[in-house]
């Protein structure tokens, strides 16, 4: 999905900049691959693991971005890092905080070959006793999916395993989520615990189809001896990337999420084309087989209400037939009308019906009615279109993102 909310009565402020790209990045490498690097700049295969180990822990656990913090290691080895790589954190370009505590940063990262720098957004939300940040993976999207808009994006490249946790890593410094930094004041942030406890992968891009950056990413978010948040806690959603939904379990081991919005073939296939490779049998046989399922590990399915297309009760009574059998939740998200869409959203009754029935067969499925419901009860009275339009996004993306992995 593209992130492009903008949030009413936001603080908007330019944050950081980073220049220096010359450098090899030391953050979004595997151990291995970490230690690999100090060897190549003169570290001894006998002192690489420890070295290795020292780096993971300031970087990972400490979340420092200059060398000259890493106190335990000595002032030639510093000059050494210093000369050869970075790990400084990416530009700002802004910084946007609602009045609710959502945050969202716009990051620039280099070409990388793509031609021009590329932007990305992050997105924060917090609730009670969570803060769930969604995470892009690739910056626009090979698949063309009709409801969303990155759809009519052409891809301009994945993102490296550097920049997909960097966007962690920078939601931990602005939040004050590693052991030296304070929580800005005034800042919403769940109560005790961990400011960033759960991440979604449901930002840009369709993150099977950037497998092994995502892995790594995953991998260093979740090692018990750095950023070490639950598996458990992350959520993996694809379109329906079938050949790498087992290697998603098998491999990462994280919760997945997939994008189902339709419960027949032929609509399936207009609305989430990747369906005409992968349809519906294949895809939900995958799932089936997803590695350790269970009624504690259940699989969302992302459901997206568009009027008059997808949401009558017959589409909810097929819904539950298909997934009949199956450590199932279902995820209904508002549709988030874009310029040029060509949906309507389901009316809030239509919804509610939708949601009920659902429940009544036994998957849970709220009905999100977050704190922007009051708004959206008012939503006919507010003056303008595009202050309609705002509400209306903010709650598909808080539809979307809430609620998933354990608390
Ligand atoms: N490519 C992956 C992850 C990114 S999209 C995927 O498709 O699953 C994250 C979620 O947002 C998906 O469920 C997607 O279908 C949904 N989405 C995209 N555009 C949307 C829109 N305009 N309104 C509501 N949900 C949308
Ligand atoms: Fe959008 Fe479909 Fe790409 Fe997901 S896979 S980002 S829904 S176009």
């Amino acid at each position: 999905m593209t992130l492009s909310m903008d949030i009413s009565n936001a603080a908007e402020r330019s944050v950081s900049t980073r220049a220096d790209y010359t450098k090899a990045s030391l953050i979004g490498l595997g151990r291995e691959a970490l230690r690999l690097a100090l060897i190549d700049i003169g570290v001894s295969e006998k002192q690489s693991k420890m070295r290795a180990s020292q780096l993971w822990h300031w970087l990972y656990v400490r979340g420092v971005s200059d060398f000259s913090a890493m106190k335990n290691i000595s002032k030639d080895m510093r000059k050494s890092l210093q000369e050869n790589f970075t790990i400084a954190r990416p530009q700002i370009v802004t910084e946007q905080i609602s009045e609710d505590g959502t945050r969202k940063w716009l990051l620039r990262f280099p070409p990388r070959g793509a031609g021009l720098p590329v932007e990305v957004e992050t997105v924060y939300i917090p609730e009670q006793g969570r803060g769930t940040l969604c995470i892009s993976s690739q910056v626009g999207c090979t698949l063309n999916c009709t409801f969303c808009h990155t759809g009519t994006q052409k891809l301009v490249r994945n993102l490296t395993a550097e920049e997909i946790l960097v966007q962690l890593l920078i939601a931990r410094d602005r939040l004050g989520d590693f052991p030296h930094i304070d929580t800005p004041q005034g800042a919403i942030v769940p109560d005790g615990g961990r400011k960033v406890s759960n991440i979604v992968m449901m930002g840009m891009g369709e993150p099977l189809y950037n497998f092994e950056n995502v892995k790594t990413a995953l991998l260093i978010a979740s090692d018990p001896e750095g950023l070490s948040l639950s598996k458990r806690r992350i959520t993996l959603s694809t379109s329906g990337v079938v050949p790498n939904i087992k290697r998603t379990g098998e491999e990462i081991g994280v919760m997945l999420a997939v994008s189902l919005h339709a419960v027949r073939d032929r609509l399936r296939d207009e609305l989430v084309p990747i369906n005409k490779k992968y349809p519906l049998a294949v895809l939900i046989d995958a799932c089936r087989n997803y590695p350790n399922v269970s009624n504690a590990r259940r699989i969302t399915f992302e459901y997206v209400m568009l009027k008059g297309i997808n949401d009558s009760l017959e589409d909810a009574r097929d819904l539950v037939n298909l997934l009949k059998g199956l450590h199932a939740k279902i995820n209904l998200i508002p549709f988030n009308p874009w310029p040029g869409s060509n949906y309507e959203c389901s009316s809030q009754e239509q919804i509610e019906k939708f949601a009920d029935f659902v429940n009544q067969c036994g998957y849970a499925s709220p009905i999100r009615r977050p704190r922007g419901q009051d708004i959206l009860a008012a939503c006919g009275q507010l003056k303008s279109e595009s202050e309609r339009l705002r509400i209306k996004e903010r709650l598909a993306l808080e539809a979307m993102i809430s609620g998933h992995g354990e608390n």
